[in-house]
């Protein structure tokens, strides 16, 4: 193996956005597999090379591979020089090592001068490979695909197609701030907006010491499995339990999770201004629960300077938690804990509550005052991968 070809869609990058584009999947390949001993991937006729010097650990490189968001697709390559005499030698060397009774070749060119079409080379090298091994060409299915490439001044040749996981490269999108429960949708909402470009800034509200440290845990490993698609990441824990105890003692129980949750924007807010973040992200889905309603969805987002994007508001929770899964997610967030939530929650808030009221309720607090004592109290972790 002599490098990793990969693939991006192209369809998706426009004029000027297509160098940032590139520039930043580069980037965001490079940290996935640096620690494997490679070496920074270059642009390549509409592809990326990550040229390999020695063996690499193909196995884990697939895996990191897998979780960068941007790449269509990638193959584990040989390179040789752009003339059908040496893509043949070279091709032959590596087909005598493996066990296959039928095979195709898949040609494509990124040079149209090359003296071939794809089709001649198919059927050329398909010639010399079937009289090497003795084996028969199949068209649909056969147990060994050999992909070429034949770009300007290489070919690249290899066995194995994997699929990436699309979407846009991490960063392109610009940052978003994500509160962050333990709970089950809002990692996944999390994974969604990295998917769509976004690097994301975790806010998680804790009601310690009232409560045991479990859901810091929590998040702190939620927000590990998360660094496969980031890297790095900045996680702030807002001690929540003191904001709690204010609003129970001047807010009639049915409106306390709808004013609990507008704090919660205004906090999260302050934090995104400074991170320059654009926008704030949560694991809401509506009808959820009783806060997850329209109407309690727009007097909470009313408290919010910045757009509230909510990416899971119309999936059902069974298709959150298959997303969950496959993100490895799901079994840290069903683990029981003492969310901030559960304090000081009445057993029946109100599902429809009015701006009109809530304004009125929190006419009773010092909203200012509970944003800077929440503040106060941040604390802030570096999570690396
Ligand atoms: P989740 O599974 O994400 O906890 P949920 O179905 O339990 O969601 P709620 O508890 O109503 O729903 O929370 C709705 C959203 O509010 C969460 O997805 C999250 O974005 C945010 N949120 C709730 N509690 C917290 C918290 N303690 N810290 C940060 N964000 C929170
Ligand atoms: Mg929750």
């Amino acid at each position: 193996m002599d490098a990793i070809l990969v693939h991006y869609h192209e369809i998706s990058l426009k004029g000027k956005n297509r160098p940032l584009f590139i520039e930043r999947l580069v980037e965001n390949l490079r940290s996935s597999v640096a620690d494997l001993g490679v070496k920074r991937g270059v642009v390549l006729s509409g592809r990326l090379l990550i040229p390999l010097k020695d063996e690499i650990p193909w196995g884990k490189a697939k895996e990191r591979l897998q979780k960068v968001f941007g790449v269509a697709t990638f193959s584990p390559a040989f390179r040789t020089a752009p003339m059908m005499q040496a893509l043949k030698k070279r091709v032959g060397e590596e087909v005598v090592k493996r066990s296959f009774q039928s095979f195709r070749i898949t040609a494509r060119r990124a040079e149209k001068t090359f003296p071939m079409t794809s089709d001649q080379i198919n059927r050329d090298l398909g010639t010399f490979v079937k009289e090497l091994t003795q084996t028969k060409v199949d068209l649909t299915n056969p147990e060994l695909n050999i992909f070429v490439e034949v770009l300007p001044r290489e070919i690249f040749f290899s066995f194995e197609k994997v699929q990436g996981p699309g979407g846009l490269p991490v960063g392109i999108s610009g940052k978003v701030v994500l509160l962050l429960s333990g709970g089950i949708d809002s990692p996944v909402a999390a994974w969604r907006m990295m998917k769509r470009g976004c690097r994301v800034v975790f806010v998680h509200f804790h009601s310690h010491p009232y409560v045991s440290r479990t859901s810091q845990e929590k998040v702190c490993e939620l927000v590990q499995l998360l660094n496969h698609y980031q890297h790095v990441s900045r996680l702030y824990l807002v001690p929540f339990g003191e904001l709690q105890r204010e609003v129970v003692l001047s807010v009639p129980a049915p409106s306390r999770v709808v004013v609990y949750r507008r704090l919660m924007m205004r906090i999260a807010a302050r934090i995104a201004r400074d991170e320059g973040a654009k926008a704030l992200i949560t694991g809401e889905s509506l009808g959820q629960v009783a806060s997850q309603t329209l109407d309690n969805l727009a007097v909470i987002e009313e408290a919010s300077p910045l757009p509230v994007l909510r990416p899971l508001i119309g999936m059902d929770k069974e298709e959150i938690i298959e997303q969950a899964r496959a993100i490895a997610t799901f079994e840290i967030s069903i683990v029981p804990d003492q969310d901030c939530c559960q304090l000081f929650i009445p057993k029946h808030p109100a599902t429809r509550t009015m701006l009109p009221a809530i304004r009125e309720a929190e006419e009773k607090l010092n909203i200012e005052e509970l944003i800077e004592e929440g503040l106060k109290g941040v604390e802030v972790r570096e999570l690396r991968r």
